[in-house]
């Protein structure tokens, strides 16, 4: 699985930490300080992951999200010092996967890595295993890892991924936010499960015609998620 990650971390130390243990890893790092000179590293070497601190010296940390997410699904795992939970969903709503509050421990953050990439794992020349529902108003091809929503393929981050392959699992079916978060992260952390939330609102800006009145992804207050459409027979 390893791959090539893009670190952007301007405090010297923790970067060089980091690298240390991702090489350790088995991956290829790339690495700078700066958001400006991550945004061409990120459209010149096309990394597998982008590891990304919010607090830079030059552009902030989640204008660098934004754009690279304007740019494709590069998974991004960020890096915030700032305990506030408005800053952390701030960031998953420019369409990170994942977060990690300092300080952290590189071990755990290079599991993260790896979770990341696994779910995202390519699987070029699989045989397709495509599932309709609605009337072919949303088709997701699992093995090629496609989705199709109103005629449109859409690009899906890996969480986004998840979280519509676990719905889709049992159309009809009411998922709690916490079951969602096991289904695609295969573990949990304190204060996740209003990220869900935030997953949710990015991947339905991305499928449904009218986001404001989902048709694919639906609310169940009180109870979570699930799919709305029947699958086709
Ligand atoms: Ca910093």
């Amino acid at each position: 699985m390893p791959g090539t990650v893009l670190l952007v971390e301007d405090e010297r130390k923790l970067c060089d930490l980091v690298r240390c243990y991702l090489e350790r890893a088995g991956f290829a790092v790339l690495s700078t300080g700066s958001g400006a000179e991550a945004l061409s590293m990120a459209h010149s070497a096309a990394p597998d992951l982008i590891i990304l601190d919010l607090g830079l010296p030059d552009i902030s940390g989640h204008a660098v999200a934004r754009e690279v997410r304007e740019a494709g699904s590069t998974p991004i795992l960020m890096l915030t010092a700032r305990s506030s939970e408005q800053d952390r969903i701030a960031g998953l709503e420019l369409g990170a996967d994942d977060y990690v509050t300092k300080p952290f421990s590189p071990r755990e953050l290079v599991l993260r890595v790896q979770a990341i990439l696994r779910r995202q794992a390519s699987v070029d020349g699989a045989e397709p295993a495509i599932s309709s529902y609605g009337d072919g108003a949303l088709v997701i091809d699992e093995a090629r890892r496609t989705a199709t929503a109103f005629g449109q393929q859409v690009t899906l981050t890996p969480t986004e991924w998840g979280i519509l392959v676990a719905l889709a699992g049992l159309p009809g079916r009411v998922y709690s936010r916490f079951e969602l978060i096991n289904r695609v992260r295969g573990y949990d952390f304190e204060g996740y499960e209003r990220t869900i939330d935030s997953h949710v609102k990015n991947l339905r800006r991305k499928i449904e015609e009218d986001p404001a009145n989902p048709r694919i992804v639906q609310t169940v207050l009180g109870a979570g998620y699930r799919l709305g459409l029947t699958r086709d027979a």
